[in-house]
């Protein structure tokens, strides 16, 4: 099954079926990991569309594949990371362009604008993209680029996908979104008018905290040529037996995400009515700020979320974050198992504190990715951990 041969409509038929065709020389009915660095030419200038490996690989080409299926889209690109594919998209700017970005989005998507790129003379506008109309108002016509992330990491802020979408389009720029909280079985952005879907594939659909990788997904045939010419000039592919990774993690991302949502919610609801926590910050509550749009444009909620306690120290933090026995302290994820996180120092500690604790990210906020464990073992224990 190709991206052009779409014939599976319903998602979990998609996911199982993405990308997948059997080999034919053998018929094995998993995508065989080549792991060759080049192809035997029958000729010189004669081969089977495969010449040398950072150019084309068939096991990448099986999960490119997938990856536009399952994000409704045309055509599929695979990275060696997340930020990878970030870079990759940053590079289709010139000196002297402007993006508008999320003023609170993933900490390495941050240093990479603000570290990497703005000294190439590319101009980064941080602005709040909740409210759409600061996105307008810092439209000019050097904006090439809107970069969102929704929902954000790790406020889980959400942005309106489509109302952006119509302000990328006036501007002449082009819409990338992150959506990697929400995989492509909550959300698929290009349905909502961006240009560019990024994910980092190491989370969701790999979902098995077991390999880095990044992907982009897109429809226009002019912008997929341009990011594959980086893609294979700048040589940041996966390897193919990551590539089988994620294609395997594919396969059960609805199953996994049904799972993730129903112990979100769960956990979620187990920590507002905790007495000693100040605030959740999940959008799968009516009184999320933007929750009617998430309602619109997500399919679920998921496992992602953060809380603060009434006493939001770092100390008070600290002990929650080492008390856990379940929940791993680690950075990342979107994996089976459950995850505790400390922003401040961990996952965001790239952003200066003024900036972050201006966007609401301060130094009591506790990140948890709820995994797919039974839910009421990881409620059990959040509640020794939280007193
Ligand atoms: C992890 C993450 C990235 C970066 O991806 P890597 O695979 O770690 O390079 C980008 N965006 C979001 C939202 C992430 O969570």
């Amino acid at each position: 099954m190709s991206a052009e041969n779409n014939i599976y409509k319903k998602a979990g038929t998609r996911f199982v079926h993405a990308g997948a065709t059997p080999d034919p020389s053998t018929g094995a009915i998993m995508t065989p990991i080549y792991q060759t660095s080049t192809y035997v030419q029958e000729a010189p200038g004669v081969n089977k569309g495969y010449e040398y490996a950072r150019s084309q690989n068939p096991t990448r080409k099986a999960l490119e594949d997938a990856l536009a299926i399952i994000e409704n889209g045309k055509f599929g690109l695979a990275f060696s990371s997340g930020v990878a594919a970030t870079d990759a998209v940053i590079k289709l700017l010139n000196p002297g362009d402007e993006v508008i970005a999320a003023n609170d989005m993933y900490g390495g998507t941050y240093r990479l604008f603000t570290k990497v790129f703005a000294k190439y003379g590319i101009k980064f506008i941080y602005v709040d993209t909740t409210d759409v109309a600061n996105i307008e108002a810092a439209v000019t016509v050097n904006t090439k680029l809107i970069w969102i992330e929704t929902p954000t990491n790790p406020l889980m802020n959400i942005t309106d996908i489509h109302a952006v979408s119509k302000i990328s389009r006036k501007a002449g720029a082009t819409l990338c979104v992150d959506n990697t909280f929400a995989s492509p079985y909550f959300q698929n952005p290009l349905d909502l008018g961006a240009d560019i879907v990024m994910h980092s594939s190491t989370k969701y659909l790999g979902g098995h905290s077991d390999v880095i990788q990044g992907a982009l997904v897109m429809n226009d045939a002019n912008l997929r040529e341009q990011l594959y010419f980086i893609q294979k000039s700048c040589g940041a592919v996966p390897g193919p037996m990551d590539c089988f990774l994620v294609l395997r993690g594919i396969k059960t991302l609805h199953v996994r995400m049904k799972q993730h949502n129903e112990n979100g919610y769960m956990v979620a609801h187990f920590l507002r009515k905790h007495p000693n926590v100040e605030k959740v910050y999940w959008c799968g509550f009516a009184d999320h700020p933007n929750h009617d749009i998430a309602k619109i444009q997500m399919l679920g909620f998921g496992g992602m979320m953060s809380f603060t306690l009434k006493d939001n120290s770092t100390e008070a933090a600290n002990r929650v974050l080492s008390s856990t026995k379940l929940f791993a302290l680690a950075e990342s994820l979107g994996g089976v198992e459950s995850l505790i996180n400390h922003p401040a120092t961990m996952t965001h500690a790239s952003i200066p504190r003024e900036e972050r604790i201006k966007n609401g990210l301060t130094d009591g906020l506790i990140r948890l990715s709820v995994g797919i464990e039974d839910a009421d073992d990881l409620i059990e224990d959040l509640k020794q951990a939280i007193g």
